[in-house]
């Protein structure tokens, strides 16, 4: 049978969680917390569930939760959205991203997007019929170069695909990246699809700038959320997508052929969490860098380098001190040496850089993130004696 994605193959992060489960390693591949969410938000799914919230939820989500998302957004970034015409609950961001892609982008469509990207973005965009144009960051700091985007930019780019605070680089963008992204967008006429999963994980006090916070590009962009993120239940499955009334319209369009309607009962129970705890998410930022600052401090002397990480909840880890061996090939090397599951790079790039990078998830136990890193401190002293 043909296959629509030919050199598609299962993600690396499933790759990587199946390899770790099956060599035993401490798996820091995957993006997932390991432990327990906030025991009230279990309650309340379980009380949703017993409350008899067990079928269908209106195609763009709990009107109660669209409501209580619109004043998160207001609170965060000061500007009203409207919850009926504005918040469209979906299947965890992935979906968003998906269904965002699917309204918007046709076939002979371009759509740029910035190398290294998250994974889901071609594969929809290639389903969609479009091309993705990906520009590189600039190396070593994974920043824009908005000269570049510009000379990549033409009549037929329908969609800019942007991610901050990005996966997998960890970087964040600033006000001057938002403005020129801005000042594309007005004279290209394209979208955007904002992945703002990461939002309140931006460290050593940075702000993070939202589309949403943009005047132009509030206007003509897709901004995507995840709860899985916000309340370190990537199970949960819940995001949602925040766009002007005319986009959300394109995106129910397509999400309610796609997923139709999202788990009724954790809606019921994010709703309640958020009104119950609306400062939610703003102790994030201390969360992590405690977590980062951990890692960073137990690998300081190993011999791996340590890139700056602005946000997110990962940390790259530079094995360059112990060759030059493809990352790939690395990662499996960490697995079986050192029992310490690492995503690699390259499957995020189209034109992979010569770099030696791995990521490492910090969304971890403190006693997990101390575990890792006395067995990488161990295989580098075993590497280097
Ligand atoms: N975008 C980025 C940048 C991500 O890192 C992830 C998940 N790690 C997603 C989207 C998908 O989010 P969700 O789990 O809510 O589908
Ligand atoms: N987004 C998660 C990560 O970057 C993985 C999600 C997935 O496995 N699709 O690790």
């Amino acid at each position: 049978m043909q296959s629509k994605l030919p050199d598609v193959g299962t993600t690396i992060f499933t790759v990587v969680s199946r390899r770790a489960h099956e060599t035993g390693a401490l798996n820091l591949g995957q993006g997932f917390p390991d432990y327990d969410i906030d025991p009230r938000l279990t309650e309340l799914v379980a009380a949703a569930m017993r409350a008899g919230y067990n079928q269908y939820a209106p195609m763009e989500g709990l009107p109660v939760l669209r409501e209580r998302i619109a004043a998160k957004v207001q609170r965060t970034y000061g500007v009203p959205v409207d919850p009926e015409r504005q918040v469209t609950i979906t299947l965890g961001a992935t979906e968003a991203l998906y269904s965002a892609i699917q309204a918007v982008v046709g076939p002979g469509d371009e759509v740029l997007a910035f190398d290294p990207a998250y994974d889901s973005y071609e594969p929809a965009v290639r389903l969609a019929g479009g091309r993705c144009v990906r520009v590189p960051l600039t190396l070593p700091q994974f920043g824009y170069d908005w000269r570049r985007v510009r000379e990549r930019t033409s009549a037929r780019t329908r969609l800019i695909i942007f991610n901050s605070p990005h996966n997998p680089a960890c970087s964040i963008a600033g006000a001057a990246d938002l403005a020129a992204l801005a000042e594309l967008v007005e004279r290209s006429g394209a979208l955007v699809l904002s992945d703002e999963v990461y939002e309140h994980m931006v460290f050593d006090g940075a702000t993070h700038h939202s589309v949403l916070t943009h005047p132009l590009l509030a206007t003509r962009s897709f901004a995507v959320f995840s709860f899985g993120k916000t309340l370190h239940a990537t199970g949960l499955r819940l995001g949602y997508c925040v766009a002007a009334p005319g986009l959300t319209t394109e995106l129910r369009k397509v999400h309610q052929f796609n997923t139709f309607s999202i788990a009724t009962a954790p809606q019921h129970a994010v709703a309640t969490y958020l009104a119950e705890r609306p400062q939610c998410g703003t102790d994030l930022a201390a969360f992590f860098q405690a977590k980062r600052d951990r890692l960073r401090t137990a690998l300081a002397n190993s011999g791996f380098r340590l890139p700056p990480a602005q946000g997110t909840y990962f940390q790259l880890l530079d094995y360059g001190a112990f060759g030059a061996s493809h990352d790939l090939l690395f990662a499996e090397r960490l697995l079986r040496e050192a029992q310490v599951a690492a995503i690699p790079l390259s499957p995020f790039y189209q034109e992979p850089p010569r770099t030696t990078l791995l990521r490492l998830c910090i969304a971890k136990q403190d006693a997990t993130l101390d575990e890792a890193a006395r067995r990488l401190n161990a295989f580098a002293a075993r590497a280097t004696s």
